[in-house]
């Protein structure tokens, strides 16, 4: 049975309080009768949950404004809480990446370290325990501000329950990874696929902060997606990597022929590579293609310029599908930049109709290496701050 929300008390109350925290996400401090003005709330409903962010500690009061042209008292202007903070942890394959934020998202503290090689659940579960205890130790951040943390990293993630089913990365099936992380750590914990996450990123920090409606492809070793829909992230599984994109007979990860993971991901770059260039010995990485093709490599430009082209054709159909006003290309693979962006976009503009594609703006991530960590910062501030917006 659907129940009315809009008639639900407290859900409007927790509505009311992310819109209110979404006004003070921004650089210049609101007083409550601006806010109530921005969001077209009475005064005493914006006093109220006012007074209960404050109380816990999501919102400062910082001086006063100007007082209105009519004369009456200086308002006092707020802005987020700057005493607390929450962590964003990034588990990749290779590195993590840990970042210690305040709740506007400004960095206060960052580390690198290679993942553990024993990949085993219990083993990750304690080198992020140990990660988290050094990050509040290092930034000096008492453990009573820190509010929670989110954790991004890659396979099929239940995000609600911060469960993952399957991780091909890791190896893992059926981990509670949220219940096991937050009985180590003794904090909240969000768990989300990274792609997810990194969407989240680019609507919070990158190139989608004014869009309504994206398209996040991840072009990495493998190649994922995630889309957000008026606002709302969809919080079901985007499976880009797996739709048709050739009839050629090569083998997908996933077991299938032919998909576009198999043509344009990071993986299948290097595996043509090992194909193009007999003459070397060792396996190439994607981003030692992308150099020879920037020297002008012939091999290697033509190996980028196919899976541009591929990935090209693949967003003209889910753009023509979709429509939205955004599509971002993140991962690795966009590091390549104009080698991945220039065929991608040919491609583009040929296969996608012409109405649709005048209303969509095509680019690649400007977040660069920054964006894992940024979008597991995004995903810890959205479950704290801006649930609403989450789905
Ligand atoms: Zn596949």
């Amino acid at each position: 049975m659907k129940v009315n929300m809009a008639a639900d008390p407290e859900h409007v109350r927790k509505q009311n309080r992310s819109l209110i925290l979404e006004q003070l996400n921004c650089d210049i401090p609101l007083s409550r009768v601006e806010i109530s003005k921005k969001l077209a709330l009475s005064k005493m409903t914006v006093s109220v949950i006012v007074a209960d962010l404050i109380r816990e500690g999501l919102v400062d009061e910082v001086g006063e404004g100007e007082a209105a042209r009519s004369g009456g008292r200086k308002p006092i202007l707020l802005t987020l809480g700057s005493s607390k903070f929450v962590l964003g942890i990034d588990i990749g394959q290779t590195n993590t990446v840990i970042a210690m934020a305040n709740l506007k998202g400004e960095k206060q503290y960052e580390r690198k370290v290679p993942t553990s090689r024993n990949k085993e659940v219990g083993q990750i579960v304690r080198q992020i325990a140990e990660l988290v205890r050094e990050s509040l130790a290092k930034s000096g951040v008492k453990s009573e501000n820190l509010f929670c943390v989110g954790i991004s990293t890659a396979g099929l993630v239940e995000s609600d329950r911060g469960y993952i089913h399957f991780s091909p990365d890791f190896n893992w099936k059926d981990v509670p990874l949220k219940s096991l992380m937050e009985e180590a750590i003794g904090f909240p914990v969000v768990v989300d696929n990274c792609t997810r996450a990194l969407a989240l990123g680019e609507i919070r920090y990158g190139g989608a902060k004014d869009a309504e409606n994206l398209f996040f492809v991840n072009v990495g070793h493998g190649i994922g997606s995630a889309l957000m829909i008026n606002g709302t992230i969809y919080g079901k599984n985007s499976e880009f990597g797996h739709i048709r994109a050739t009839s050629k007979a090569i083998v997908c990860d996933c077991g299938k022929e032919g998909c576009l993971e198999a043509v344009s991901s990071g993986h299948a770059i290097e595996r043509r590579a090992a194909e193009l260039y007999p003459e070397e010995s060792g396996w190439m990485t994607a981003e030692e293609v992308a150099a020879l093709a920037r020297k002008g490599d012939d091999r290697a430009l033509e190996l980028f310029g196919d899976a541009g082209r591929y990935l090209g054709r693949a967003i003209a159909i889910a753009v023509n599908l979709f429509n939205p006003d955004k599509v971002i290309i993140g991962g690795g693979v966009s590091m390549a930049g104009c080698l991945i962006l220039d065929p991608l976009m040919e491609a583009f503009q040929q296969d996608a109709m012409e109405v649709i594609k005048d209303s969509t703006t095509v680019e690649l991530t400007r977040l660069g290496t920054e964006s894992g960590v940024r979008g597991a910062i995004a995903l810890a501030l959205n479950s704290l701050l801006f649930s609403h917006s989450t789905g």
